[in-house]
């Protein structure tokens, strides 16, 4: 069994390390004590994604993106994960759904996503509707060929900074013609409601958008009326394999400072490391995050081998549930280790601790993420999650 990472692989790591502690560390605090960064930062941290090789990660080198393999997105991701106040969001991954364009849509929407030109953001989340996303009131009702959008979606993340919306609104207010527009953000109708503030310091907003008879042409559907749902569950897969590695990489840089803190730090005569309680903590820490690496990236690789969607659907929901609740854990000993320095903003442990505790509500709660992976243990048995996938040879 050869578990190594290819040199490639390697180098997107250590490009991804680089990048992280370089060009987004230095942000860190100016980010967190002003709650914004300048306009003029970031366009420079802009200009740095695209000329230090990371924009489109996610997409094909044909449509302006790098082409990476999962893995290669895993390890990346894994490392701007350690930056906080989210910083790691200036790494854009346009959605993606987008794939599924059509050719106009990907010249116009996908490939400057990719390239930095234009940046979008999705908007699902409603007053009424969180988790069950059934529940979406927001319509685009035919008016010939053309359709008017009503609505009003809740926490849509970079809705202040992104040009387009990717909505997910009932066609006719039928629910069993859930479809996602490509709407413009300067697009007659389109408003910011609220800029509400969270618990994380964010380097962009999520605010709540307004969409009041705000028209849009046929060709603003993107793959297909009734097929909103589908392109929404492949977002959500996508995500969920990013949050599982931004949690790693976030988990690992607060273990190595606690680590490192509970060497120097001496009380009662000791390094604090050398009392039991908190080489104890240290030693769960280590296992959590081993544990949680061994998981992430086996999926990782397994979807590159071509692992069927709905077992990478599953997968998906493990990993994110478990390294989400991870990360917390670990976050949490992190803090107790640095004890009153934990808790000063200035420590970037106190800031991953607000950082991670979203990613268990973020693109599926924990809740929903053991709905479907019991789901799916219903359908498909214990061997779904016990099993060792074995690519077709
Ligand atoms: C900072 C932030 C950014 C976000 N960004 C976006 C974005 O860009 N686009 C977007 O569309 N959305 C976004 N969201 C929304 C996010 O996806 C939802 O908040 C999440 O899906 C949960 O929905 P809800 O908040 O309405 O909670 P609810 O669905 O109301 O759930 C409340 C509680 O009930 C639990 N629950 C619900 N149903 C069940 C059940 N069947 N069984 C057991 N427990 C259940 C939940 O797990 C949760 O604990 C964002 C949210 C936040 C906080």
């Amino acid at each position: 069994m050869d578990l190594t990472l290819p040199p490639e692989d390697l180098a997107w790591k250590a490009r991804a390390k680089a990048f992280a502690e370089g060009i987004l560390f230095p942000h860190e605090l100016e980010l967190e004590t002003a709650g914004k960064l300048p306009r003029a930062t970031k366009d420079a941290l802009r200009a740095a994604v695209v000329e230090h090789g990371f924009n489109g990660v996610n997409h094909a080198r044909e449509v302006g993106g790098q082409g990476c393999t999962q893995m290669q997105q895993t390890l990346i991701n894994e490392e701007l994960g350690k930056a906080t106040g989210a910083l790691w969001a200036v790494v854009w991954h346009p959605a993606v759904p987008l794939k599924h364009g059509s050719a106009e849509q990907i010249r116009d929407y996908l490939t400057p996503s990719c390239l930095g030109r234009r940046r979008a953001c999705v908007a699902v989340t409603e007053p009424d509707t969180g988790s069950d996303t059934s529940l979406v009131k927001t319509t685009a009702r035919r008016h010939g060929d053309r359709y008017v959008i009503d609505g009003e979606k809740w926490f849509v993340t970079s809705g202040d900074e992104a040009d387009y919306v990717i909505v997910h609104a009932l066609v006719d207010g039928d629910p069993a013609l859930p479809t996602l527009f490509l709407v413009d953000r300067d697009a007659p109708g389109v408003s910011i409601k609220r800029e509400p503030k969270f618990t994380h310091t964010y380097v962009f907003g999520h605010p709540e958008l307004l969409f009041e008879r705000v028209e849009v042409g046929a060709d603003r559907v993107l793959g297909g009326v009734g097929q909103g749902l589908e392109l929404t569950k492949d977002w959500f897969v996508e995500a969920r394999l990013q949050i599982a590695a931004n949690c790693l990489g976030a988990a690992i840089r607060a273990f190595e400072l606690a680590n490192d803190w509970a060497g120097r730090r001496v009380q009662f005569g000791a390094a604090i490391r050398r009392h039991q309680a908190i080489e104890f903590m240290l030693a769960d820490m280590a296992v959590e995050i081993m544990a949680a690496k061994s998981m992430i990236y086996r999926v990782a690789w397994e979807i590159d081998q071509g692992i069927e969607r709905k077992i990478a659907h599953a997968r998906a929901s493990v990993i994110k549930l478990h390294a989400s609740e991870m990360a917390g854990r670990v976050l949490d000993k992190a803090v107790q280790i640095f004890g009153g320095r934990g808790y000063m903003r200035e420590n970037p442990v106190e800031r991953l601790n607000r950082d991670v505790r979203v990613d268990r509500i973020w693109e599926g709660t924990s809740e929903i993420q053991r709905m479907i992976i019991g789901g799916q243990l219903g359908k498909r048995g214990t061997e779904l999650f016990t099993g060792w996938y074995q690519p077709p040879a």
